[in-house]
């Protein structure tokens, strides 16, 4: 008899091709989002990071249709900053981020320097506004929207959906 296996990302039960399939299909092995815990910070460095994405910090939800009947959606946490610095220490505190040297135009030349820290993958975005909703105030509407939107639309692997 045929065993069934339930999907990592999306939770349904299907007939596996080789008894360690863990995904019902190509769409819910590339959703799957390799493991990212949140690291242990102090209490005060989450605060900082709150104050820094209320005041600098852009949260960002974009969905774009269709492939395949299926929307696309697009999530991030991103900053626009002139101290490189601040930004590495980000990343660094929170074990992911891309950092770009953001390219001026020629007319503002003689502006300082600004770079770009983008947090993009959709359960790393999660998992940290989760935690820093509490220390928010500017944009904790906007963190708890975004938030809800995730759990609701199936774009969380199944352990970390609402019910
Ligand atoms: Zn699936």
């Amino acid at each position: 008899m045929a065993v069934k296996n339930n999907c990592l990302f999306c939770g349904k039960s299907f007939l596996p091709k080789t008894a360690t399939s863990k995904y019902c299909s190509r769409v819910c092995i590339s959703s799957m989002p390799s493991s990212y815990e949140l690291p242990e910070l102090k209490p005060e460095e989450w605060g900082y990071i709150a104050g820094f994405i209320d005041a600098d910090g852009c949260i960002y939800k974009r969905v774009s249709y269709t492939y395949k009947q299926k929307n696309i959606y697009h999530f991030r946490i991103s900053f626009t900053h002139t101290c490189l610095e601040t930004l590495v220490w980000l990343c660094e505190k929170l074990k992911t981020g891309n950092i770009y040297e953001r390219k001026g135009d020629l007319k503002n030349f003689s502006k300082k320097k600004q770079y770009h820290l983008d947090i993009g993958r959709h359960v790393f975005v999660y998992k940290i506004l989760e935690r820093i909703i509490p220390l928010l105030r500017e944009k904790k509407s906007r963190a708890e929207d975004v938030v809800s939107f995730m759990k609701e639309n199936n774009i969380l692997p199944i352990n970390l959906r609402g019910e």
